[in-house]
């Protein structure tokens, strides 16, 4: 715990890789490379809020709301924020949770969530066009979306510091924990793609972490790689606030365990042929596992031909399985463990996790009954 820590802000660049975190921000504190908990932003955001995998909050797309049954980060005893564009389909999958306080008036104690769109599409702000529009256009001048990626970069680094710049003039700083991170990566032309979403590989599964404070300077002990899920419970034992939730992730700053991340997206997301893309990584590579029966894989890899890749890589990242660099022992066991039970995601300990390994079905009605008395507590019934 630490004493002085009474705040934190959250600035999740949509849409930042990993190979792509910017230096002046990374020299600020420990930087853990990420696994990103999906490939596209509501699942990815469901999961830094509540702590649990996909399977767990259920999200998958931007009409999907996270279950009241589940704590969030809303949920902390402190005044909260979501700050972005006022149309933020985010603010429907949060429920309404939070509501939008510029960092600039929040008071003490404060949990403040940004979500800063230079790095997502388009990243030329004098586009007048969609995101959409503006990657299909891009795809006969790649080394221009390329460019006005690295200025997009600079434009979100340099918001970060405004941001450290208003902390710092309200004599807040020395007080708050900053994090700096991504939802996921984005294609910059690999595989013939640009943009983000399908398929499930490197370039969207690693972002970085950056953990900001004067406490903070231990290194050597990180782990090698983190999840989104573990935001959360860091931010709780950093601050040493006391609540009895229950994660699937751990304190970065206190594991001693070998973690795997699981990614989740389901493709495209508003048609009835969609498929579920599971996945596993560690900091080496991962094993990608595609659910869906062989006439939807290959609907999908035809949409994909057509729409949105010059290449022939979509027979590639259509097959039933992949696998990106190191071998995974056991990895498609893993990924049953992180569909169907809770797990901490250790590597060599896959079943241990919070409520003692139990099942989902069972531990549904045990959560629900959980969140009703506390609802009456702070009702003052019981
Ligand atoms: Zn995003």
């Amino acid at each position: 715990m630490h004493a002085e820590m009474k705040n934190v802000m959250i600035f999740v660049s949509d849409a930042l890789r990993w190979d792509y975190a910017p230096e002046r921000i990374r020299k600020l504190g420990p930087t853990l490379k990420t696994v990103a908990q999906s490939c596209h932003t509501p699942t990815s955001f469901a999961s830094i809020v509540t702590g649990m995998n996909p399977p767990k909050h259920g999200v998958e797309w931007f009409y999907h709301r996270i279950s009241r049954d589940l704590y969030t980060i809303f949920d902390l005893p402190a005044n909260v924020s979501y700050y972005s564009h006022r149309y933020d389909a985010l603010h429907q999958v949060f429920g309404k949770r939070a509501p939008c306080i510029p960092l600039d008036s929040i008071q003490e104690p404060f949990v403040y969530l940004e979500k800063n769109l230079h790095t997502h599409a388009p990243y030329n702000s004098f586009y007048s066009g969609t995101a959409a529009d503006y990657v299909r256009e891009s795809k006969k001048k790649p080394e221009i979306y390329l460019r006005d990626y690295e200025i997009a970069v600079e434009k979100a680094t340099n918001d970060f510091f405004d941001r450290i710049r208003t902390l710092k003039r309200r004599g807040l700083l020395d007080r708050t924990l900053l994090i700096f991170t991504s939802d996921h990566g984005e294609f910059l032309g690999e595989y013939g793609l640009l943009g983000h979403g399908f398929p499930c590989a490197p370039e969207l599964v690693y972002v970085p972490t950056v953990f900001i404070h004067s406490s903070l300077d231990n290194k050597d002990s990180l782990p090698t790689i983190m999840r989104h899920v573990d935001i959360l419970p860091t931010i709780i034992d950093l601050l040493g606030i006391k609540v009895d939730w229950a994660f699937e992730g751990v304190n970065v700053f206190e594991v001693d365990e070998t973690l795997l991340g699981y990614c989740r997206v389901t493709f495209p997301h508003l048609f009835p042929w969609k498929i579920v893309v599971s996945s596993i990584w560690n900091e080496k590579g991962g094993f990608v596992k595609l659910q869906g029966s062989a006439l939807r894989r290959l609907i999908v890899l035809l949409h994909e031909l057509m729409y949105r890749s010059q290449t022939l890589e979509p027979f590639a990242y259509c097959k039933r399985v992949r696998q990106f660099g190191e071998h995974l022992i056991n990895a498609d066991e893993s990924i049953e463990v992180f569909e169907n039970e809770y797990t901490y995601g250790y590597a060599n300990k896959i079943h241990e996790g919070p409520f003692n390994n139990k099942k989902i079905s069972e531990l549904v009605m045990r959560l629900r009954v959980r969140r009703k008395i506390r609802k009456m507590k702070l009702e003052k019934r019981i």
